[in-house]
């Protein structure tokens, strides 16, 4: 394993979406309509496994040239600095974590009122002893990091600290709450990929527990692993809206129709998250920073990281959502959510109906037909308990 190492605290802003639009990257979606998905997946990892072997994988990912990244880099730099609205900071505090879960109770973090911009900083999932146990030294760990740690003794609910919940002044049960990603920057230059026997794609394959530190230059806008290059394309694992009042308290691995731990790769800057409102405020919760993850997810973990994320939160009206859904730059996603992958594949599709013949006006079959012939079903991630199916429609179809 090749790594980079360095001992200086760096951090990296990255301004715009890197390659991960739909149009852009190949996804290895099985074929959905068979019976069997889960075998499938584990026929095409152990694939990719043996081709890697022979050291003959096909390179599918479209890699932005150093100048593109520059150029999307500056235009959203410009786009902040433009911004006139209010900006609020919600630092990395114990006061402003709770960790594991999303609960109607929380008292808000932070009041907000809808249009307004939120700086949010978040730790790794697992928190400072996933980092330590991956040998990352404790001078080299931020000290918010280290003192939400301390601060929080109960972190069973689930895996995820969470920073919020803020209330978005004016958002009610039926509307949608528009969670737009402006800009995300590192906290520490380094993140944690883990195997977790048990778990994953590939739980009977991998029985001993593996974690692999993977350092990169503050700056840098790749990362380097096992001799390959990826782009780093940073964004939040987990956003969240706290569940109906009354109803339980939900963990943090599974995600729902309250979004949360939805591990989808396509929430990048520049991309656009929406949630259906359950409670008066919303009570919003970000955290699960990625630096960069594929399709499937299938260790059980990307590269786990802490991330400060700028967001635009905004409120639509009576938008009677019922499933999250998001837009980015390139494209319109629907999303799916279920423990049985088939299940979730037919919900992001119905998803996707919907969406055209409200949007687009298509009759009902038309819309089915154009999510045959251009909307792409990706297996967002397979080990979160509930798995996730996402559909994308390219916005250029549509002139
Ligand atoms: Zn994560």
């Amino acid at each position: 394993m090749r790594l980079v190492t360095f001992s200086a605290f760096g951090q990296m802003q990255l301004h715009g979406d890197l390659p991960v639009e739909g149009g852009q990257y190949n996804s290895h979606v099985v074929a959905l309509d068979s019976c069997e998905p889960m075998k499938q997946i584990l026929i095409v990892v152990a694939a990719l496994l043996t081709a890697q072997n022979n050291s003959n994988v096909a390179r599918t990912d479209a890699v932005p040239s150093s100048r593109q990244a520059e150029r999307v880099a500056r235009s959203f730099q410009v786009r902040e600095t433009a911004f006139q609205g209010r900006v609020h900071d919600l630092p990395l505090t114990p006061s402003h974590v709770h960790w594991g879960y999303f609960d109607a109770r929380l008292p808000p973090a932070l009041r907000i009122a809808a249009g307004d911009r939120v700086r949010v900083e978040t730790m790794i999932a697992r928190g400072v002893q996933r980092l330590k146990d991956a040998g990352v030294k404790d001078d080299e760990i931020p000290a918010s990091l280290k003192a939400v740690e301390a601060a929080i003794t109960d972190k069973t609910a689930g895996p995820h600290p969470l920073t919020g919940p803020i209330f978005v002044e004016g958002a009610e049960p039926g509307d949608a709450l528009e969670v737009e990603i402006i800009a995300i920057a590192f906290l520490h230059p380094f993140g944690v990929e883990a195997i977790n026997p048990g778990g994953g794609a590939l739980p009977d394959d991998f029985t001993a527990p593996a974690l692999r530190l993977i350092r990169w230059p503050p700056g840098a806008a790749q990362l380097q692993f096992a001799g390959a290059s990826i782009s780093m394309a940073p964004f939040f694992g987990t956003i969240g809206v706290a569940p109906p009042a009354g109803a339980a308290r939900i963990g943090s691995r599974e995600p729902g129709k309250h979004g949360g731990n939805l591990d989808n790769k396509d929430l990048v800057a520049g991309s656009t998250l929406l949630l259906p409102v359950n409670v008066p405020g919303a009570l919003l919760s970000i955290g699960d920073g990625h630096a960069v993850q594929a399709d499937g997810e299938v260790t059980g973990t990307a590269v786990e990281t802490s991330l400060r994320g700028t967001f635009e939160i905004r409120v639509r009206k009576r938008a009677q959502l019922k499933w999250p859904r998001a837009e980015t730059r390139l494209g319109y996603i629907t999303m799916g959510l279920d423990p049985d992958l088939d299940k979730a594949a037919e919900i992001a599709t119905r998803e996707m109906v919907e969406f055209l013949v409200a949007e687009k006006k298509l009759s009902r079959e038309d819309a089915y037909v154009l999510c045959s012939i251009a909307g792409n079903l990706h297996v967002t991630q397979v080990v979160d308990g509930t798995k996730g199916v996402h559909m994308t429609i390219a916005k250029s179809i549509f002139r």
